[in-house]
């Protein structure tokens, strides 16, 4: 490809490693002009289950919607940028293992929940406290004193 800095087309390879638990290539180059140095990232293009959202309409999944929920849900915790990574490979690998052309919002919300149960329980229950809108504070009580097992 070209070189990002240059616009050079000769630019080479000079490291390739498989990241996001082998769902991605990560391709350090270097432009032979100019010598700078550049990531890129190849993944495998997938189609992916439409949306229903709860008022019928659909919509197309969106990873970066989806990034963008799980970075809030984990701002300021301890996890790394690769297990989020993962987490999405994770739900979009599970989207696309139902084998169907679409699925209601609800489903990819319970994907998503189960995947922050594990990644980290604090970013849990801020996602199901938006999420699932806790009726009252007993019902969030509840929901936290399960995760206390
Ligand atoms: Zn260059």
């Amino acid at each position: 490809m070209h070189c990002p800095f240059c616009s050079t087309q000769e630019t080479k390879v000079i490291d390739s490693r498989l990241v996001a638990e082998g769902h991605q290539v990560r391709r350090r180059r270097e432009c032979a002009e100019c010598h700078e140095r550049f990531t890129t990232f190849e993944v495998a293009e997938l189609v992916m289950p439409r949306v229903i959202k709860r008022d019928g309409s659909r919509e197309p999944f969106n990873e970066d919607k989806l990034r963008a929920g799980l970075q809030r849900a984990l701002e300021k915790r301890p996890v790394s940028t690769e297990k989020i990574e993962n987490c999405i490979s994770q739900i979009k690998s599970s989207l696309r293992a139902t084998g169907e052309r679409e699925v209601q919002s609800e489903f990819v919300g319970a994907l998503i929940m189960d995947a922050l149960k594990e990644l980290d329980k604090v970013a849990y229950v801020r996602f199901a406290s938006v999420y699932r809108s806790f009726e009252d504070i007993r019902e969030f009580g509840e929901e936290i004193a399960k995760l206390g097992d």
